[in-house]
């Protein structure tokens, strides 16, 4: 599950971690009101508006403005709430933006060339270790450093089981060229980052930039959390902070009914019953030409309600051109999933214009084979895999 800036920044506050403070705010009425609290907390006179939405890259598609008064935060917040946004992070529509965080101006005045570095924590899947990667090179994409600096990137991995040493932070804020009270606050702000991913079960913590700011504090400016889906049961406060309207629509409707499903660029829909099979089954129909339109998993029990369901799902994705559906009738009866599958048809009515092909193979495959070839209705049969990678052919041609 993705976090919205002001919610990542709220758990890594919530672990001691040093944060640019804001109040999110849904309107500009809410904007000025935020400023205005913020302006009793902090002192401070000048604000940053952000666009709040789940992709980075806001700066530079102007979802991120200095407001240098009442009126200023009143007028940008009227301009950014409601603006479709588009960074290189968004897809060439953009993004609908519904809030901004209103984040109180922590950067000097006048300094062309502040102290901004790159930091996150994520595994290390090669190693299964966890991982701080850190740059000096902070407030731009950490891609482009990786491609043309790589140099100046820099990790430190983290035994799970011993958890972060101390002389690990201390490491990174020397190789940060950081002394005296910034390098302290540095090891404080390292130790605290680590812990706040642990705890929070994060699989990403990137913060782009971390700042050092005139007076030597060392403080998140900007944070993109990424939260373990599968770990979200041991977090009842977090479960709230999904937000829905950033997510896409099919998946999250996919996931109400139970389905694994995941959205792709490609024109052929598939349903198939377990993930490796899935996996495969888009391999295959790459190797046919085609492109998956989607990963979807519809698990053991392929009734014909169910079917009916994932044929919904499938079909909302107006790219698709034909579907193969490939299911192994293990525990379940092939027969009973090619009953499924005319049942469904049938139930739709009109609603399926596009060819299906299906591969049914195991427990009483032939029955099954047999009920799809005579129910007179659109579907073609296969045997094999490169059969039914041969029919998705033809039909695409
Ligand atoms: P991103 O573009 O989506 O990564 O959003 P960020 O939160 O990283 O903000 C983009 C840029 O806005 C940062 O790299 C900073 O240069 C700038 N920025 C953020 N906060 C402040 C602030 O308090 N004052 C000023 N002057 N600039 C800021
Ligand atoms: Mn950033």
């Amino acid at each position: 599950m993705n976090l919205h800036e002001y919610q990542g920044k709220e758990i890594l506050s919530s672990f001691g971690v040093r944060i640019q403070r804001g109040i999110v705010a849904q309107n500009a009425h809410e904007a000025v009101a935020a400023a205005k609290q913020l302006t009793t907390e902090t002192g401070t006179s000048w604000y940053v508006i952000k666009a709040q939405v789940h992709a980075g890259g806001r700066g530079k598609g102007g979802g991120v403005k200095l407001a240098k008064n009442l009126k200023e935060v009143e007028s940008i917040a009227e301009d950014i709430i409601g603006m479709n946004l588009i960074t290189p992070q968004t897809s060439a529509e953009g993004k609908k933006v519904h809030q901004v965080l209103v984040a109180e101006d922590v950067y000097y005045p006048g300094d062309n060339e502040p102290d901004e570095f790159y930091m996150s924590v994520l595994l290390n899947r090669t190693s299964g270790r966890n991982m701080i990667m850190y740059s000096t090179e902070g407030g731009m994409d950490i891609e482009t450093v990786a491609e043309e600096t790589p140099h100046l990137i820099f990790t430190e991995e983290i035994d799970p089981s011993v958890g972060i040493l101390p002389f690990q932070a201390r490491r990174v804020a020397f190789n940060l060229g950081l002394s005296g009270m910034a390098f302290k606050e540095m090891v404080k702000f390292v130790m605290a980052l680590y812990t706040a991913y642990v705890k929070s079960d994060a699989s990403l913590f990137e913060i782009n930039p971390v700042l050092k700011t005139s007076d030597d504090k060392i403080m998140a400016v900007d944070a993109k959390v990424t939260l373990d889906d599968n770990a979200l049961y041991r977090h009842k406060n977090y479960v709230d902070m999904r937000d829905i309207r950033e997510e896409n629509p099919i998946e999250v409707e996919a996931k109400e009914v139970g389905l694994n499903y995941v959205d792709l660029d490609g024109n052929v829909g598939c349903m198939v019953n377990g993930a490796g099979l899935a996996m495969a089954t888009m391999d295959l129909i790459k190797q046919a030409g085609g492109e998956p339109a989607n990963f979807l998993d519809v698990g053991g029990t392929a009734d014909a309600k169910r079917v009916e369901t994932a044929f919904r799902i499938i079909l909302k994705d107006p790219n698709v051109k034909a579907i193969l559906i490939n299911i192994f009738g293990g525990i379940v009866r092939c027969d009973r999933v090619a009953q499924g599958v005319v049942d469904a048809y049938k139930n739709m009515g009109d609603a399926i214009k596009i060819p299906i092909i299906v591969r049914l193979q195991g427990t009483n495959a032939d029955i099954a084979k047999e009920l799809i070839d005579n129910s007179g209705l659109d579907v073609q049969s296969a045997v094999l895999f490169q059969e039914a990678a041969d029919k998705v052919q033809a039909v695409l041609a």
